[in-house]
Parts: C-alpha cells; sequence; structure tokens
C-alpha cells in the first residue's frame, strides 16, 4: 500500500511539474498570467490537502498537500524567478500572501453565519472553515518567508557555486523545506500534539518531493530549455552559459559604465553616482572628500614612447589609485589621464593624507619605459566645508589642482594651499 501510494504522489509531482511548467514555458505567447492564476488556484487544493488528508508511504506518513504541491509551489517560484525577474516573482509572492490572509479573513466572517442544508447531510462544514485560523496565517507567514528565502539563497550560492545551476536549485529546495517543516511543524505539535513521527515523515516526503523536481527540472533545463534558445546543438559550456544567462546579465549590467582600458568607472557613472555619494554622506552626518588626480606631463609620455605605452602607464596610475583607496571610495575617469576618487566619511585631513599617499605611491613605482617616474598633481576638496553638492566640491578640487601644476607638479593642494610633506 504504502509503495502505491509513493508511486502516486511521483505521479502527481510529475503532472504537477509539467503542467505548470509549461505554463511558464510558453508565457510569452499564452501570458505570465496563466502560469500565476495556476499556481494561486493549487494553493486551494494543497492547503485543503493538508490539513486532512495524509497517507501512508514507506517512511511514514505524510499530504500530499505538503510534499507535492506545496514543495512544487516554492520550486515554481524559484523557476519563475531563475526566467523572470525579482520584480516579476514579487507579484505572486505578495500575491500569495494577500490572498491568504483575505482567505483567513473571510474564514473567520463566514463562520458567524446561520447556514441551512440545501439537501440533506450537505451542510456547511465549519470545522474546516475554523481549521483557517491561526495555523493558516502562520503558514502563509512562512511561505512568504520561504518564497523569499529560497531566492536569497539561490543568489547567495551563485558566489560559490555559479555555473552548476541544478545543484543550486537541489540545494536550496532541500534547505528551505526544511526550514519550513521545522517551522510548521513545530507549531503542530506545541499547539495541537501532533507527534513528531509525523514531522519526520513529512519531511521525508518533502526532501523526496525536491529530488523528484530537481530531475525533473534538470531535463526541462537541458532538454527543452536549451533547444527552445537555439534549434542547433551547442557545446557544453554553451550551455551551461544558457543556463547561467541571468548571472551573465548581471555581469554585463556591472561592467556598463566602466572604462574600458582602465577598469574604473566612467565618466558617466560619475555623474550618476559621485552626487548621490556626497548627498548620502552628508545626511548621514559625514564629511565626503573629493581628491582629482591629473597625470604631469602626460602629453610627454605619449610623445617619447606612443599612445599605447601610454596607456600602459595610465593603467598602472589606476591599479595604484585602486592599493591605497579603501573598498568604500570610488574611482571614475573623469577625462583622458585625470581621474576623481570621492571618499566618503572622511575629513579634509584625512583626504590630504590619502592624496599624498597616492601621490608618493605612484611617483615611486610607476615609471615610463625609460625608467622615469610618472608623477601626478592632486587637488582635493571636502564637503561640506568646500560646498554641498558634488559639482561646487569637485570645482574646488579641480581649482586646486590647478595650484598644483601651478606650483611645480607632483604635489597636493589642498584648503590651506600646498601640503607639505615630513
Ligand atoms: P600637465 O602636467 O599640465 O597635465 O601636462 P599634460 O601633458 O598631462 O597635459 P594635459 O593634461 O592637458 O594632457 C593630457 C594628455 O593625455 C593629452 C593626451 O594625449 C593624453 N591622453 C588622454 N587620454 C589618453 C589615453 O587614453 N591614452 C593615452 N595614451 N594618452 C591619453
Ligand atoms: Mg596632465
Ligand atoms: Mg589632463
Amino acid at each position: 500500500m504504502a509503495i502505491l501510494n509513493l508511486g502516486l504522489i511521483v505521479l502527481q509531482a510529475l503532472g504537477y511539474f509539467t503542467l505548470m511548467v509549461t505554463l511558464l514555458h510558453f508565457r510569452h505567447r499564452l501570458g505570465l498570467g496563466v502560469f500565476m492564476t495556476a499556481l494561486g488556484v493549487m494553493h486551494f487544493l494543497e492547503t485543503y490537502l493538508a490539513a486532512v488528508f495524509y497517507v501512508s508511504l514507506p517512511f511514514g506518513v505524510a499530504s500530499p498537500g505538503s510534499s507535492v504541491f506545496f514543495a512544487g509551489k516554492l520550486m515554481m517560484i524559484l523557476m519563475l524567478y531563475l526566467q523572470e525577474d525579482a520584480s516579476t516573482v514579487r507579484q505572486p509572492i505578495y500575491g500569495l500572501f494577500i490572498g491568504n490572509l483575505l482567505t483567513v479573513a473571510i474564514a473567520w466572517i463566514l463562520q458567524l453565519h446561520q447556514t441551512v442544508e440545501v439537501s440533506p447531510g450537505n451542510g456547511a462544514d465549519f470545522a474546516f472553515l475554523n481549521e483557517m485560523g491561526w495555523l493558516m496565517v502562520w503558514g502563509t507567514t512562512l511561505l512568504y518567508l520561504d518564497a523569499l528565502g529560497i531566492i536569497l539563497l539561490y543568489e547567495r550560492l551563485g558566489r560559490w557555486i555559479k555555473r552548476n545551476v541544478i545543484f543550486r536549485f537541489l540545494i536550496c529546495g532541500l534547505v528551505l523545506l526544511t526550514f519550513d517543516q521545522i517551522g510548521f511543524f513545530g507549531a503542530l505539535h506545541l499547539f495541537l500534539d501532533v507527534p513528531l513521527a509525523a514531522f519526520w515523515g513529512g519531511w521525508i516526503a518533502k526532501m523526496f518531493a525536491i529530488f523528484v523536481y530537481t530531475a525533473l527540472f534538470a531535463v526541462y533545463e537541458v532538454y527543452i530549455r536549451r533547444k527552445a534558445i537555439s534549434g542547433a546543438p551547442r557545446s557544453l559550456s554553451d550551455l551551461f552559459g544558457d543556463l547561467t544567462f541571468r548571472e551573465r546579465y548581471n555581469d554585463l549590467l556591472e561592467r556598463t559604465g566602466r572604462d574600458i582600458l582602465t577598469g574604473v568607472y566612467d565618466r558617466s557613472r560619475m555623474e550618476l553616482e559621485a552626487p548621490v555619494m556626497v548627498r548620502e554622506a552628508l545626511r548621514q552626518g559625514h564629511f565626503v572628500t573629493v581628491i582629482i588626480i591629473d597625470a604631469d606631463h602626460f602629453k610627454d609620455v605619449n610623445d617619447n614612447f606612443g599612445h599605447l605605452q601610454g596607456d600602459e602607464v595610465l593603467k598602472a596610475i589606476t591599479s595604484r589609485l585602486g592599493t591605497i583607496l579603501r573598498s568604500a571610495d570610488r574611482v571614475f575617469r573623469f577625462g583622458g589621464e585625470e581621474f576623481v576618487a570621492i571618499c566618503p566619511a572622511t575629513s579634509h585631513q584625512e583626504g590630504l593624507l590619502v592624496a599624498e599617499r597616492l601621490r608618493w605611491a605612484i611617483a615611486t613605482s610607476v615609471r615610463t619605459p625609460d625608467a622615469q617616474s610618472v608623477t601626478v598633481s592632486i587637488g582635493v576638496a571636502t564637503a561640506d566645508e568646500d560646498g554641498v553638492s558634488f559639482t561646487t566640491v569637485l570645482s574646488a578640487a579641480d581649482e586646486r589642482l590647478y595650484q598644483a601644476k601651478k606650483s611645480g607638479r607632483n604635489c597636493v593642494v589642498g584648503r590651506s594651499g600646498l601640503v607639505k610633506v615630513g
């Protein structure tokens, strides 16, 4: 009997997955509403089954409601996220949450009715309505946490196992459904004295379902989604490229706004981000220092050694900037051989020290091909003392850079003039 039940459970998982993934797969033709509505409708069956429908399996007692359908729904939420994005997956997460709360509220109101039997033996089931009490509220809260948790965990796992999407899918399911089982049965055990055996039976059934879903997910990703993306057979590395499409998209976003030569952020990114950094630091009651750096006699480097060698020198300069500045600081390429660093929570005095270290590090370690040292001139200004907007502080720093050039180059100029070394 237990084996037959297990077979039926696998059949349900297969049916659920196949239908839901078909709706998800053809969402561009059908509209995403079809998938989302089906997801929501299945929620009712799942709640009903989890309340009253339990079967015995080879490893204990469990309900198809939580093992097949609840587990399945969570994996569908993850798959929706993989194929769309965070703002889309938010819709069913919030929809389910709000819809469930509404169900609970209405179930409570309905219990105030005096009902009539339309035919003998077909009266309203008040016991069932009553079940939709606080336990359902708790289940709904857990579902909300599960749905957010599975996406966050998926992203976090990407740091270590970026390429293996299927393995990440498996881990996410196992972890989140274990969390859910502990949370939900903890409450059942505490308040309704449900025996611990039910916890284990339900947990094993959920883990079993996750293995089934992961196998189906692997089949879908490898044989169907890959074919849909391109008819031609492709190499394994291409396949994994598709699977990690979202990661590549994120990488691309991270790369846009970067200067191709030096890898630091470019001017357009500066225009967007620098004013926000200044405003945010001031709002938190911090100083924020702007440092502008210009290579000295750079035209001579180009003239003597060619532009390609000049490019190498620029790369060497930015790599020095990167090692000296803190992680909260940002460097932008402002012009050809001019760079702007924004240092939040840095006073003018601290900013001058940073600038002096930059100047010194470059002068002592960056060399032209004939071993002449390359130097920079630096202007430093600080908000709010030199102004409260990024543009005013930048123009104060630029003014000081000009003074640094006039003072003989290879030096730093701050608010009180040339910075004395030593
Ligand atoms: P100063 O000390 O007054 O700054 O002298 P300078 O020669 O550095 O003068 P300026 O800052 O006006 O010159 C900038 C030079 O930088 C001109 C240009 O040929 C060179 N340059 C700008 N962008 C690049 C680049 O991407 N690669 C290379 N190799 N050179 C660049
Ligand atoms: Mg220059
Ligand atoms: Mg210049």
